[in-house]
Protein backbone atom coordinates (compact mmCIF):
# COMPACT_ATOMS: atom_id res chain seq x y z
CA UNK A 1 0.00 0.00 0.00
CA UNK A 2 1.30 3.42 -0.55
CA UNK A 3 1.72 5.78 1.94
CA UNK A 4 0.32 8.39 0.33
CA UNK A 5 -3.37 5.99 0.62
CA UNK A 6 -2.36 4.79 4.08
CA UNK A 7 -2.12 8.30 5.60
CA UNK A 8 -5.92 9.16 4.46
CA UNK A 9 -7.05 5.80 5.68
CA UNK A 10 -5.56 6.71 8.62
CA UNK A 11 -7.07 9.99 8.85
CA UNK A 12 -10.55 8.10 7.38
CA UNK A 13 -10.26 6.05 10.51
CA UNK A 14 -9.29 9.05 13.06
CA UNK A 15 -12.41 11.11 12.07
CA UNK A 16 -14.17 7.89 12.36
CA UNK A 17 -13.69 7.11 15.90
CA UNK A 18 -13.42 10.55 17.20
CA UNK A 19 -16.83 11.44 15.85
CA UNK A 20 -18.59 8.29 15.69
CA UNK A 21 -18.91 8.67 11.96
CA UNK A 22 -21.01 6.07 10.27
CA UNK A 23 -19.80 6.97 6.60
CA UNK A 24 -18.64 4.18 3.90
CA UNK A 25 -14.76 3.46 2.93
CA UNK A 26 -15.09 -0.16 1.60
CA UNK A 27 -17.94 -0.78 -1.50
CA UNK A 28 -18.24 -3.73 -3.15
CA UNK A 29 -20.23 -3.84 -7.01
CA UNK A 30 -21.63 -7.19 -8.16
CA UNK A 31 -20.85 -7.05 -11.47
CA UNK A 32 -22.75 -10.36 -11.80
CA UNK A 33 -24.12 -13.21 -10.35
CA UNK A 34 -23.56 -15.73 -12.77
CA UNK A 35 -21.29 -18.27 -11.77
CA UNK A 36 -19.29 -21.34 -13.59
CA UNK A 37 -19.89 -23.22 -10.22
CA UNK A 38 -22.76 -24.25 -8.02
CA UNK A 39 -21.01 -24.29 -4.31
CA UNK A 40 -22.23 -26.57 -1.76
CA UNK A 41 -22.27 -23.10 0.92
CA UNK A 42 -23.42 -20.67 -1.75
CA UNK A 43 -26.99 -18.91 -1.75
CA UNK A 44 -26.32 -16.21 -4.04
CA UNK A 45 -25.16 -17.93 -7.78
CA UNK A 46 -27.42 -17.30 -10.96
CA UNK A 47 -30.34 -15.92 -9.51
CA UNK A 48 -30.83 -13.51 -12.32
CA UNK A 49 -27.96 -14.85 -14.45
CA UNK A 50 -27.51 -11.15 -15.43
CA UNK A 51 -23.83 -9.53 -16.50
CA UNK A 52 -24.48 -5.51 -16.06
CA UNK A 53 -23.73 -3.61 -18.85
CA UNK A 54 -20.54 -1.58 -18.54
CA UNK A 55 -22.04 1.60 -18.51
CA UNK A 56 -23.99 0.40 -15.47
CA UNK A 57 -20.62 -0.90 -13.59
CA UNK A 58 -19.05 2.46 -13.86
CA UNK A 59 -21.93 4.46 -12.69
CA UNK A 60 -22.21 1.83 -9.45
CA UNK A 61 -18.41 2.52 -9.41
CA UNK A 62 -18.90 6.65 -9.26
CA UNK A 63 -22.13 6.33 -6.95
CA UNK A 64 -19.42 4.44 -4.31
CA UNK A 65 -16.94 6.82 -5.31
CA UNK A 66 -19.13 9.99 -4.59
CA UNK A 67 -19.90 8.11 -0.85
CA UNK A 68 -16.72 8.49 -0.44
CA UNK A 69 -15.58 4.82 -0.68
CA UNK A 70 -12.23 4.66 -1.05
CA UNK A 71 -11.35 0.85 -1.36
CA UNK A 72 -13.05 -1.17 -3.98
CA UNK A 73 -14.31 -4.82 -3.99
CA UNK A 74 -15.47 -6.29 -7.62
CA UNK A 75 -17.46 -9.52 -6.67
CA UNK A 76 -19.77 -12.01 -8.40
CA UNK A 77 -21.20 -14.59 -9.16
CA UNK A 78 -17.79 -15.22 -10.57
CA UNK A 79 -15.97 -12.21 -11.70
CA UNK A 80 -13.93 -13.35 -14.52
CA UNK A 81 -17.26 -14.26 -16.14
CA UNK A 82 -17.86 -10.74 -16.84
CA UNK A 83 -17.55 -9.21 -20.56
CA UNK A 84 -19.04 -6.33 -21.84
CA UNK A 85 -18.28 -6.36 -25.85
CA UNK A 86 -14.23 -5.56 -26.17
CA UNK A 87 -14.56 -5.04 -22.10
CA UNK A 88 -13.06 -7.11 -19.82
CA UNK A 89 -12.67 -7.61 -15.51
CA UNK A 90 -9.31 -5.89 -16.29
CA UNK A 91 -11.06 -2.68 -17.96
CA UNK A 92 -12.77 -2.66 -14.98
CA UNK A 93 -9.66 -2.95 -12.40
CA UNK A 94 -8.29 0.06 -14.58
CA UNK A 95 -11.60 2.00 -14.45
CA UNK A 96 -11.47 1.86 -10.55
CA UNK A 97 -7.82 3.13 -10.74
CA UNK A 98 -8.68 5.83 -12.97
CA UNK A 99 -11.72 6.95 -11.22
CA UNK A 100 -9.67 7.58 -8.14
CA UNK A 101 -10.21 4.28 -5.90
CA UNK A 102 -6.81 3.92 -3.19
CA UNK A 103 -7.04 -0.06 -3.97
CA UNK A 104 -9.06 -1.89 -6.18
CA UNK A 105 -9.89 -5.73 -4.93
CA UNK A 106 -11.25 -8.31 -6.81
CA UNK A 107 -12.89 -11.81 -5.65
CA UNK A 108 -12.59 -14.97 -7.60
CA UNK A 109 -13.11 -18.75 -7.57
CA UNK A 110 -9.97 -19.04 -9.49
CA UNK A 111 -11.26 -21.21 -12.33
CA UNK A 112 -9.81 -18.84 -15.34
CA UNK A 113 -5.84 -17.91 -15.68
CA UNK A 114 -5.07 -14.89 -13.21
CA UNK A 115 -3.93 -12.31 -15.70
CA UNK A 116 -4.47 -9.24 -13.19
CA UNK A 117 -1.36 -7.56 -12.36
CA UNK A 118 -3.27 -4.23 -11.89
CA UNK A 119 -5.52 -5.92 -8.94
CA UNK A 120 -4.16 -4.36 -5.79
CA UNK A 121 -5.59 -7.92 -4.29
CA UNK A 122 -7.42 -10.91 -6.13
CA UNK A 123 -9.36 -13.01 -3.19
CA UNK A 124 -9.35 -16.48 -4.04
CA UNK A 125 -11.75 -18.61 -2.53
CA UNK A 126 -9.82 -22.27 -1.33
CA UNK A 127 -12.48 -24.18 0.85
CA UNK A 128 -9.66 -26.34 2.62
CA UNK A 129 -7.26 -29.69 0.65
CA UNK A 130 -7.86 -31.09 -2.01
CA UNK A 131 -10.54 -33.45 -0.62
CA UNK A 132 -12.86 -30.93 1.62
CA UNK A 133 -12.58 -27.97 -1.11
CA UNK A 134 -13.78 -30.49 -3.96
CA UNK A 135 -16.47 -31.99 -1.88
CA UNK A 136 -17.60 -28.04 -1.32
CA UNK A 137 -16.66 -26.50 -4.81
CA UNK A 138 -17.23 -29.38 -7.51
CA UNK A 139 -13.70 -30.97 -8.65
CA UNK A 140 -11.51 -27.41 -9.26
CA UNK A 141 -9.00 -28.00 -6.65
CA UNK A 142 -6.24 -28.41 -9.34
CA UNK A 143 -7.22 -26.10 -11.97
CA UNK A 144 -7.22 -23.33 -9.33
CA UNK A 145 -3.89 -24.33 -8.52
CA UNK A 146 -2.25 -24.32 -11.62
CA UNK A 147 -4.16 -21.15 -11.68
CA UNK A 148 -2.44 -20.09 -8.69
CA UNK A 149 1.16 -21.31 -9.58
CA UNK A 150 0.93 -19.17 -13.14
CA UNK A 151 -0.75 -15.83 -12.28
CA UNK A 152 0.76 -13.28 -13.54
CA UNK A 153 1.51 -11.39 -10.20
CA UNK A 154 1.77 -12.42 -6.70
CA UNK A 155 -1.23 -10.30 -5.33
CA UNK A 156 -3.56 -13.50 -4.27
CA UNK A 157 -5.31 -14.01 -1.05
CA UNK A 158 -6.68 -17.16 -0.13
CA UNK A 159 -10.42 -16.87 1.09
CA UNK A 160 -11.79 -19.30 3.45
CA UNK A 161 -15.28 -20.19 4.69
CA UNK A 162 -15.35 -22.50 7.04
CA UNK A 163 -18.60 -24.98 7.94
CA UNK A 164 -19.36 -28.03 8.60
CA UNK A 165 -17.23 -29.99 5.83
CA UNK A 166 -14.09 -27.88 5.55
CA UNK A 167 -13.97 -27.21 9.73
CA UNK A 168 -10.80 -29.73 9.72
CA UNK A 169 -8.92 -28.41 6.72
CA UNK A 170 -8.69 -24.91 8.51
CA UNK A 171 -4.62 -25.82 9.02
CA UNK A 172 -4.13 -27.31 5.76
CA UNK A 173 -5.35 -23.86 3.99
CA UNK A 174 -2.98 -22.05 6.39
CA UNK A 175 -0.10 -23.94 5.15
CA UNK A 176 -0.92 -23.80 1.22
CA UNK A 177 -1.20 -19.88 2.00
CA UNK A 178 2.27 -20.19 3.50
CA UNK A 179 3.89 -22.73 1.17
CA UNK A 180 2.54 -21.35 -2.77
CA UNK A 181 4.04 -19.42 -5.02
CA UNK A 182 1.71 -15.61 -5.46
CA UNK A 183 0.09 -16.17 -2.41
CA UNK A 184 0.60 -13.62 -0.15
CA UNK A 185 -1.62 -14.74 2.93
CA UNK A 186 -5.36 -16.11 3.80
CA UNK A 187 -7.85 -15.09 5.43
CA UNK A 188 -11.31 -16.54 7.46
CA UNK A 189 -14.59 -16.29 7.43
CA UNK A 190 -17.48 -18.60 9.08
CA UNK A 191 -20.14 -19.96 7.04
CA UNK A 192 -23.18 -17.28 7.77
CA UNK A 193 -26.28 -19.85 8.15
CA UNK A 194 -28.82 -18.24 5.10
CA UNK A 195 -32.22 -20.45 5.35
CA UNK A 196 -31.03 -22.83 2.83
CA UNK A 197 -27.79 -23.91 3.90
CA UNK A 198 -28.21 -23.78 7.76
CA UNK A 199 -27.16 -27.39 8.11
CA UNK A 200 -23.43 -25.59 7.40
CA UNK A 201 -23.19 -23.54 10.29
CA UNK A 202 -20.58 -24.43 13.53
CA UNK A 203 -21.86 -24.63 16.84
CA UNK A 204 -20.02 -22.31 19.05
CA UNK A 205 -17.50 -24.90 20.13
CA UNK A 206 -16.37 -25.46 16.45
CA UNK A 207 -16.04 -22.05 15.99
CA UNK A 208 -13.95 -22.06 18.98
CA UNK A 209 -11.76 -25.06 18.14
CA UNK A 210 -10.81 -23.12 14.55
CA UNK A 211 -10.01 -20.07 15.90
CA UNK A 212 -7.69 -21.86 18.36
CA UNK A 213 -5.76 -23.64 15.12
CA UNK A 214 -6.06 -20.34 13.66
CA UNK A 215 -3.94 -18.97 16.03
CA UNK A 216 -1.42 -21.97 16.59
CA UNK A 217 -0.80 -21.26 12.59
CA UNK A 218 -0.54 -17.76 13.00
CA UNK A 219 1.83 -18.47 16.02
CA UNK A 220 4.19 -20.53 13.67
CA UNK A 221 4.23 -17.85 11.20
CA UNK A 222 1.76 -19.06 8.82
CA UNK A 223 0.22 -15.75 6.71
CA UNK A 224 -3.47 -15.11 8.02
CA UNK A 225 -4.60 -11.87 6.98
CA UNK A 226 -7.53 -11.95 10.30
CA UNK A 227 -7.20 -10.05 13.82
CA UNK A 228 -6.99 -12.18 16.52
CA UNK A 229 -8.51 -9.91 18.90
CA UNK A 230 -11.81 -10.64 17.05
CA UNK A 231 -12.01 -14.33 17.83
CA UNK A 232 -13.49 -14.30 21.37
CA UNK A 233 -16.80 -12.01 19.59
CA UNK A 234 -16.66 -14.46 16.14
CA UNK A 235 -16.99 -17.04 18.47
CA UNK A 236 -19.82 -15.32 20.54
CA UNK A 237 -21.56 -14.11 17.93
CA UNK A 238 -21.55 -11.71 19.99
CA UNK A 239 -20.05 -8.02 17.97
CA UNK A 240 -22.12 -5.76 16.80
CA UNK A 241 -23.79 -5.75 13.06
CA UNK A 242 -24.14 -4.45 10.57
CA UNK A 243 -20.58 -2.87 9.51
CA UNK A 244 -21.81 0.88 8.34
CA UNK A 245 -18.12 1.31 6.78
CA UNK A 246 -19.02 -1.34 4.00
CA UNK A 247 -21.77 -1.16 1.31
CA UNK A 248 -22.92 -2.91 -1.43
CA UNK A 249 -24.27 -1.64 -4.76
CA UNK A 250 -25.87 -4.18 -7.51
CA UNK A 251 -27.26 -2.44 -10.28
CA UNK A 252 -27.74 0.89 -8.59
CA UNK A 253 -29.41 -0.55 -5.34
CA UNK A 254 -27.18 0.27 -2.23
CA UNK A 255 -27.86 -2.06 0.63
CA UNK A 256 -25.46 -1.50 3.91
CA UNK A 257 -22.54 -4.03 5.16
CA UNK A 258 -23.71 -7.06 2.42
CA UNK A 259 -26.51 -7.78 0.25
CA UNK A 260 -27.87 -10.34 3.39
CA UNK A 261 -28.78 -7.35 5.45
CA UNK A 262 -31.86 -7.74 3.73
CA UNK A 263 -32.03 -11.74 5.38
CA UNK A 264 -34.09 -11.44 8.58
CA UNK A 265 -32.29 -12.25 11.61
CA UNK A 266 -28.99 -13.30 9.47
CA UNK A 267 -26.97 -10.66 10.97
CA UNK A 268 -27.30 -12.39 14.40
CA UNK A 269 -25.45 -14.86 12.89
CA UNK A 270 -22.99 -13.51 10.82
CA UNK A 271 -19.60 -15.38 10.54
CA UNK A 272 -17.82 -12.78 7.94
CA UNK A 273 -14.86 -11.98 10.09
CA UNK A 274 -14.13 -8.49 8.35
CA UNK A 275 -17.72 -7.41 10.30
CA UNK A 276 -16.25 -8.13 13.63
CA UNK A 277 -12.91 -6.90 12.72
CA UNK A 278 -13.56 -3.44 11.28
CA UNK A 279 -16.30 -2.86 13.91
CA UNK A 280 -13.55 -2.73 16.73
CA UNK A 281 -11.19 -0.95 14.69
CA UNK A 282 -13.59 1.64 13.52
CA UNK A 283 -14.78 2.36 17.46
CA UNK A 284 -11.57 2.71 18.19
CA UNK A 285 -10.26 -0.89 20.05
CA UNK A 286 -6.47 0.00 20.16
CA UNK A 287 -5.82 -3.78 19.91
CA UNK A 288 -7.63 -3.92 17.10
CA UNK A 289 -5.87 -0.92 15.45
CA UNK A 290 -2.24 -2.06 16.40
CA UNK A 291 -2.91 -5.94 15.15
CA UNK A 292 -4.84 -3.86 11.91
CA UNK A 293 -1.49 -1.83 11.47
CA UNK A 294 0.56 -4.95 12.38
CA UNK A 295 -1.27 -7.26 9.19
CA UNK A 296 -1.59 -4.61 6.49
CA UNK A 297 1.71 -3.34 6.59
CA UNK A 298 2.95 -6.83 6.59
CA UNK A 299 0.56 -8.75 3.80
CA UNK A 300 -0.34 -5.73 1.29
S1 LIG B 1 -17.88 -19.59 -6.84
FE1 LIG B 1 -18.73 -18.09 -5.41
S2 LIG B 1 -20.60 -17.30 -6.38
FE2 LIG B 1 -20.00 -19.19 -7.46
S3 LIG B 1 -21.22 -20.79 -6.50
FE3 LIG B 1 -19.21 -20.73 -5.47
S4 LIG B 1 -19.46 -19.36 -3.71
FE4 LIG B 1 -21.20 -19.03 -5.11
S1 LIG C 1 -25.01 -10.93 7.73
FE1 LIG C 1 -25.37 -8.76 8.29
S2 LIG C 1 -23.54 -8.16 9.40
FE2 LIG C 1 -23.01 -10.05 8.27
S3 LIG C 1 -22.15 -9.34 6.32
FE3 LIG C 1 -24.35 -9.65 6.01
S4 LIG C 1 -25.27 -7.62 6.37
FE4 LIG C 1 -23.22 -7.60 7.28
Amino acid sequence: MKISSFIRFTGFGIKTILLKKKAPIIGTVIVTDRCNLKCKHCSVNNITGIIYPYSKIREDMQTLYDMGVRILFLCGGETFLWRDGEHTLRDLVAEGKQMGFLSVVVFTNGMFPLNLPEADLIMLSLDGDRERHNAIRGNTYDTIMENVKNAAADNICFYMAINRINKDAVEDVCAAARDTKNVRAVSFNFHTPYPDTRELALSREEKAACCDVIKRMMKSGAPVFNLKCAFTYLIDNSFPTPCYQCVVIENGKVSTCGRCVDVPGLCDECGYFYVAEYNMIFRGNPKAVFEMLRTYFKYI
